[in-house]
């Protein structure tokens, strides 16, 4: 049977081990899943970043379900925009009856307008993120939420991003729902995520643990950070360091690890390809983890914060995601804090991070600081991936390489794309499927 060596045990490294049976997983950590592990201290579990179960590729979805089982609970989004002091419901095309009725007009008459424009041809092709918004949301809506929160949650200049990303990840409503939401009547938008799912039990680490329990124990190296990839002889060469390091051979690899990370190991790669790679862009997140001494803070999901004096830019509660992530009669909030790896934010202290939050979430009203009973920060490199104007030129030298090469590229951080963990499963069964 052909050696099949996976580069990291993320959601998208077990998947794919899941389905081919001579895959082995390398993974640094000691424990399994990457972004989908969760933390549980005192009582309370939190995952690394807000995360819900949805998707619109029903195999997959009935995939990550069936390994939940009954450890499962069904919700309907109560997701908000913090704006003004104000909850406005998302998203905020949604949710403009929430807002004051001046500002609400506006939002409906620059949406209108714009849209005119648009139908009638008089409005220039956007040739970045940040026109893409006013071209297809307006002037109003742009400036009170989308740009602000997108300047946050990237930590990068949206003029210096690509927009062949957004159809189907920015919320996009029809003219006649802005109009309505406007008049303060019920709409819904960003319809495939309304419904989801949340595990009962174990945070999103359910998952993770759920695929690696498919997978023998001797498929499954952790402790083992792969440092140096070569060929020799037409077999693939994997070093690694940690407790469970050494050499390891394939006759087919499969890496999941950050590109970055990855050529930065295969040396032998081409010089453009390894430059292509350091040329790519991505944010980290800081995770403030607080658990409260209160039997129910609210009933909302998560929020975003447009407003940059607040140190969080999204926040979700996972006592209401699960009564069973926090000791009874408590209620927990997640922030999250995207930094550009080169900016500001990256140089906070950590002590500085988690204050900062809880001091600023006390001033909103959304925690009271002495109800406060744990706290925990978790910094992750890897976050978003960043679609900033020179990626398309980049991922394309890296996959016309990868492709002569016999490397196959897998999830969110080696594809290199904005993927939930369900298009990381998706494109593991898609993958898996080469290997047949
Ligand atoms: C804030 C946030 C919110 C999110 N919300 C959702 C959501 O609501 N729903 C959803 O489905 N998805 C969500 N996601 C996305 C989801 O977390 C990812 O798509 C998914 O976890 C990526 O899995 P992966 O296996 O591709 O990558 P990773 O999880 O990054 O796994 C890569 C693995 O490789 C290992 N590794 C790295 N370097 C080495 C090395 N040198 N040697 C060996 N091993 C190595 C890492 O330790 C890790 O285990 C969210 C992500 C973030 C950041």
């Amino acid at each position: 049977m052909e050696k099949v060596g996976v580069l990291g045990g993320g959601i998208s490294g077990l998947s794919f081990a899941s389905f081919v049976t001579g895959a082995e997983v390398l993974e640094k950590e000691e424990t399994f899943g990457g972004l989908l592990r969760s933390v549980k201290e005192k009582g309370y579990t939190f995952d690394l970043g807000s995360h819900i179960i949805f998707s619109k590729n029903s195999e997959v979805l009935k995939f990550v379900l069936d390994l939940l089982g009954e450890n499962k609970i069904c919700h309907k989004r109560n997701t908000k925009i913090f704006y003004k002091g104000r909850t406005v419901k998302y998203p905020f095309e949604n949710g403009l009856g929430d807002l004051p009725k001046d500002e609400a007009y506006e939002c409906v008459v620059d949406y209108c307008e714009t849209y005119i424009k648009r139908e009638k041809g008089e409005l220039r092709q956007p040739k970045n993120f940040k026109e893409w918004m006013y071209y297809r949301f307006g002037t109003a809506i742009t400036e009170k939420y989308l740009y602000p929160y997108n300047e946050r949650v990237w930590d990068y200049p949206t003029q210096m991003m690509d927009t062949f990303w957004v159809e189907g990840r920015v919320p996009q409503p029809p003219l006649k729902d802005v109009i309505k939401a406007g008049m303060g009547l019920e709409t819904e938008g960003y319809t495939h995520q309304l419904n989801f799912y949340y595990p009962k039990v174990g945070g999103f680490q359910a998952i993770s643990d759920g695929v690696k329990s498919r997978i023998d124990n001797d498929r499954l190296i952790n402790n083992f950070e792969v440092e140096k990839v070569s060929k020799e002889d037409g077999k693939w060469v994997v070093k690694g360091k940690g407790k469970n390091g050494g050499e390891r051979k394939y006759d087919r690899l499969v890496s999941t690890v950050h590109l970055r990370d990855f050529f930065e190991a295969y040396k032998d790669a081409p010089v453009e390809v390894r430059e292509a790679a350091r040329n790519l862009k991505w944010n980290s997140i800081y995770l403030v983890m607080i658990g409260l001494d209160n039997p129910k803070i609210n009933d909302i999901h998560w929020a975003y914060i447009p407003d940059s004096d607040v140190l969080p830019n999204r926040i979700s509660f996972p006592s209401n995601l699960s009564p069973q992530t926090v000791p009874d009669r408590h209620s927990s909030v997640l922030a999250e804090i995207t930094f550009n790896p080169d900016g500001e934010k990256a140089k906070l202290k950590e002590n500085e991070v988690v204050e900062r939050t809880v001091e600023d979430l006390d001033r909103i009203g959304v925690i009271k600081r002495d109800e406060v009973d744990f706290t925990k920060l978790i910094k992750c490199k890897y976050a978003y991936v960043v679609y900033d104007l020179e990626y398309q030129k980049n991922i394309k030298i890296i996959e016309d390489f990868a492709k002569k090469d016999d490397l196959v590229l897998l999830g969110r951080f080696s594809e290199f794309r904005y993927y939930n963990s369900d298009k990381c499963i998706e494109s593991a069964m898609e993958k898996a499927k080469m290997f047949e």
